[in-house]
């Protein structure tokens, strides 16, 4: 069974990259029916902070990114970390270098003079035990020397390493704490592991990985490293492009669903598809569609993507993202009736909004309340036609069935009785109803508004 996990550092928000990570891995995981784990990279106890927790959290869960199990916190799992580091030392596998900092750099220097590597090679990986001094140690590992470490990457090929360029990487620390290599290799190991996907800065760290998995005789995981998201100049993206956190992406209202959409096509492709729904992303996403180069992020498409998929979400989940985003964004709460006239005026709004400010916006008629104020195009639009149009106007509304093809037919007569078409008086109408020149068609504002309210809205204007 396939075990994928994300396992972000808590040292600030959700960056976009890394949402795109925890849905590649959990597309990965949910397509297959394996399982998606979640583990916090807490060891650095001075940049790790429960807020970053909290912020990563809300950022999957907005975009629906649910994990399986508890989170798994790996600073608490320091303890199995030096176990291990321990059975290593036992094995022989890994060594008590009592090297001190000075030795380290001393040895350094001599080797640059020399124009030699100044990877460090510790004295003491062949030392008897009866040498150790009584003094600090840190617990190297004793990696290979010779011969070539492949990983056998699913994005990038085979990327070999020679071993001669890999050092005696420290595991624990003097003061017996481990390092962040082997926590993540005994972790995933752990955690039953069997794809890694993560941003391929972590590519160079595989190879030390793939050191401590055959130490220990572990299997290594299948690895999959992603380039990283370039913003539309070709430089990794960052807050110059726009927003980078994933929650800010919500603030600014963009469906959660138009967004995994948009963060799977970033990198990777299914044939010429941009447009897909939840369902098609877990049954097409694989290793193979990863593509080797950075992919640049497109406000434009990502904005035509939500566009797309705010018309085919149901009408209850509309509600309850376009609430998060209000809440994410500072805004009010929509009142109870808003609410509701908001849910009732939906189907004639659906198509035509991108993201949920512009569906507010176009929900105006419906959510705001008399007396309207009007911008200045709908007050120009107002003025294109005579007070007295819109007095006559009045009793035929008044006497309208109020179905939309009994009111296609009053105005439609109307314009004609005036001597004019519909399309010149469907300005001033949507001024009348909604004080903006752009609005869903007057019909269905009307049909929403009901009778009273329409005519109270024309009154307002004909006083
Ligand atoms: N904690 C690492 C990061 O946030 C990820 C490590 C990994 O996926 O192996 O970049």
């Amino acid at each position: 069974p396939v075990v994928t996990r994300f396992a972000p550092s808590p040292t600030g928000y959700l960056h976009i990259g890394g949402a795109r990570t925890a849905l590649f891995n959990w597309l990965y995981a949910r397509g297959r029916g394996g399982k998606f784990l979640l583990r916090i990279e807490d060891t650095d106890r001075e940049r790790s902070t429960p807020e970053a927790t909290d912020a990563i959290l809300k950022g999957m869960a907005w975009l629906g990114l649910d994990h399986d199990g508890d989170v798994i916190s790996q600073f608490e799992r320091a303890d199995r970390h030096a176990e291990v580091a321990h059975q290593l030392l036992a094995e022989g596998k890994a060594y008590k270098c009592f090297a001190t900092q000075d030795e380290i750099a001393a040895f350094r220097e001599a080797a640059k003079a020399e124009g030699k590597s100044t990877l460090y090679r510790s004295p003491w990986r062949n030392a008897s035990a009866d040498t150790h001094p009584d003094a600090p140690y840190v617990v190297r590992i004793k990696a290979p020397q010779s011969g070539t470490t492949v990983i056998r990457d699913e994005v990038q090929g085979e990327v070999s390493i020679k071993n001669e360029q890999l050092d005696d990487m420290v595991l624990l620390r003097s003061d017996g704490t481990p390092v962040y290599m082997l926590a993540v290799v005994v972790d995933d190991h752990d955690m039953g592991v069997t794809h890694v996907i993560r941003g391929d800065d972590h590519l160079n760290n595989a190879a030390r990985q793939m050191v401590i998995y055959e130490a220990m005789g572990w299997p290594v995981p299948v690895y999959a490293h992603i380039p990283l998201i370039f913003g539309s100049d070709g430089k990794k993206l960052s807050k110059r492009h726009g927003a980078t956190g994933a929650e800010e992406y919500q603030a600014m209202g963009y469906p959660s669903a138009g967004m995994r959409n948009y963060l799977a096509r970033l990198g990777w492709s299914h044939g010429d598809d941009e447009f897909f729904t939840d369902a098609q992303a877990r049954e097409w996403f694989d290793l193979g569609g990863i593509g080797k180069s950075p992919a640049r992020f497109d406000f434009k498409k990502l904005e035509n993507i939500c566009g797309q998929h705010i018309a085919i979400t149901e009408d209850s989940e509309i509600m309850r993202e376009v609430a998060g985003y209000l809440d994410a964004a500072g805004e009010p709460a929509l009142s109870e009736g808003q609410a509701k006239a908001l849910e009732g005026a939906l189907y004639c709004l659906k198509g035509s909004a991108r993201t949920y400010p512009q569906l507010i916006e176009k929900a105006r008629f419906a959510l705001a309340s008399r007396p309207l104020d009007r911008d200045e195009k709908a007050e120009k639009a107002l003025n294109s036609v005579s007070q007295g149009i819109l007095n006559e106007l009045t009793p035929q509304l008044q006497n309208a069935s109020w179905t939309r093809e009994d009111l296609e037919a009053v105005l439609n007569d109307f314009a004609a009785a005036q001597d004019t078409k519909f399309g010149k008086l469907a300005g001033p109408l949507r001024a009348v109803l909604s004080g903006r020149a752009v609005t869903p068609s007057v019909f269905d504002m009307m049909i929403i508004l009901g009778r009273e309210e329409t005519l109270a809205r024309l009154k307002d204007v004909t006083g």
